[in-house]
């Protein structure tokens, strides 16, 4: 038996509703609660090529918080596999040989459940090397789930143990610490975010949001691609100190995008009857990295004509679609991340970029209240990224 939280019913939407703004802990302990920790079965692996692996830092991301505060669509309830142990940003130790990695390698999860994961013939998109548009991600001999952290045979990472397959893991070189191995799997997903955002050279990119998801595609914008000025929306001091360090070129506060963008390129600021300013001009390519309905109205109102805009955090419902018609926008989703040279990217910026103290809490799985009410209040708090610490549930 092993420790581990987990995640055994959808929190009815109607608490979820009363519970926004209010205090996570109070939705978290009472007795609607939708995770609870538990002692539970290990996962075992099932089939070739899978392998136990021992969780040492698992981080807490913005899509975990919104599954357990019942803030995301209902479209996602087809694609997990109930009761599951959360966490897909992991970094653990091999306690089998797989494959080609002896057991006692750390290992970094991409967490996709793809179909070479599932033991099926591969899908077109996987046979592209594009694993995380794979359509395959309900079948096979693994139950139901998009990634590991949603799906209920293989464990996740908010527990004692998991099971991965060979296609999901990388191996961690020896000089990288666990406190920079458990930003990689985040860190791949920002790489990605930075390919899908195609920037033209010396192009302006806004990217609304400062919190993990911002932050990290605002290093990977400034190390991976061409691009002229990275404009970053942050709420909070911490944020905004480390967006400069990570390569924008400037930072500013929500309520001044619209005049600062119009300013920055030159564009008209318009004003409609009854709803939010919007320019005609703006920055060459505008990133979500939020996911509320306010950060998207933002982004796609201040992106210019023929612009793109990258859904980059998992999308609220709700935004005005009118400048995707009238501006004729490209709007791309960024899901994941794609193939193994992102992962090997990511290993380069977890080595290489300013994250000393991005993982600012860490807490063992008994204090599971205070890690996620911290992970929840965390761009307030001053903290990059809030991870579960397993050696201490052992
Ligand atoms: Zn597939």
């Amino acid at each position: 038996m092993m420790l581990a939280l987990e995640m055994y019913r959808s929190l009815p939407r109607y608490i979820a509703a009363r519970a926004v703004g209010g205090r996570v802990p109070g939705i978290l302990t009472g007795p609607a609660a939708p995770v609870r920790l538990v002692n539970r079965e290990e996962p075992r692996t099932a089939a070739a090529g899978w392998a136990r692996v021992k969780p040492i830092l698992s981080g807490i991301c913005g899509s975990d918080l919104g599954a357990l505060f019942g803030q995301t669509s209902m479209y996602f309830s087809a694609l997990v596999s109930m009761p599951f142990v959360p966490g897909h940003e992991v970094v653990g130790e091999l306690v089998d040989d797989c494959e080609d990695l002896p057991a006692g390698t750390r290992v970094v999860l991409d967490p996709v459940l793809s179909c070479a994961a599932r033991g099926v013939e591969r899908c077109q998109s996987c046979a592209n090397g594009q694993t995380n548009r794979c359509d395959r991600v309900t079948v096979g001999h693994v139950s139901p789930g998009l990634q590991t952290g949603y799906c209920a045979d293989t464990g996740g990472g908010w527990g004692g143990q998991l099971v991965a397959h060979r296609s999901q893991l990388h191996a961690v070189p020896d000089g990288l610490s666990d406190e920079r191995a458990v930003l990689v799997e985040p860190l791949s997903c920002a790489v990605h975010t930075a390919m899908r955002a195609q920037v033209p050279d010396g192009g302006s990119v806004l990217v609304s949001g400062a919190g993990a998801v911002g932050l990290f595609a605002t290093l990977a914008l400034r190390e991976l691609t061409p691009a002229g000025r990275i404009s970053v929306v942050a709420k909070h001091p911490r944020q905004r100190e480390l967006a400069r360090a990570f390569g924008a070129t400037d930072v500013l506060a929500p309520d001044e995008v619209p005049a600062r963008v119009r300013r920055a390129t030159q564009a008209f600021r318009l004003t409609p009857e009854r709803s939010g300013e919007f320019l005609l001009g703006g920055v060459d390519v505008g990133i979500d990295a939020v996911g509320s309905k306010d950060s998207l109205s933002t982004t796609l109102r201040v992106t210019r004509a023929g612009g793109r805009v990258v859904l980059s955090g998992m999308p609220a419902a709700g935004a005005d679609l009118s400048p995707v018609w009238f501006r004729e926008l490209e709007v791309v989703g960024t899901y994941a991340t794609q193939g193994r040279e992102a992962f090997t990217r990511a290993f380069d910026l977890a080595a290489s970029a300013p994250l000393d103290g991005v993982v600012g809490g860490r807490y063992p799985l008994y204090r599971w209240r205070e890690a996620l009410d911290h992970a929840h209040s965390a761009g307030r708090l001053g903290t990059v990224k809030v991870a579960f610490d397993l050696r201490s549930s052992r």
